[in-house]
């Protein structure tokens, strides 16, 4: 598969709350980023970030993190 088949899959796992790698339903806990933004940590311990503009959750960088 490439990019334009997978990141339209991501992005609609991310707007339905789920996990890009496993597909579980993300809940956000406790984390907060350093901006001050609502983390939610996966069982498979990929870290979302909640957008609140967007209505959806984002991949968070390790750099953020
Ligand atoms: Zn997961």
């Amino acid at each position: 598969m490439n990019d334009n088949i997978i990141l339209p899959l991501q992005k609609w796992l991310l707007t339905h709350e789920k996990c890009i790698g496993c597909g579980r339903k993300l809940a956000l806990n406790g984390h907060k980023d350093n901006k001050g933004n609502r983390i939610a940590v996966c069982e498979c311990k990929k870290m979302f970030v909640w957008v609140e503009r967007t209505g959806s959750y984002r991949k968070v960088l390790n750099i953020e993190a």
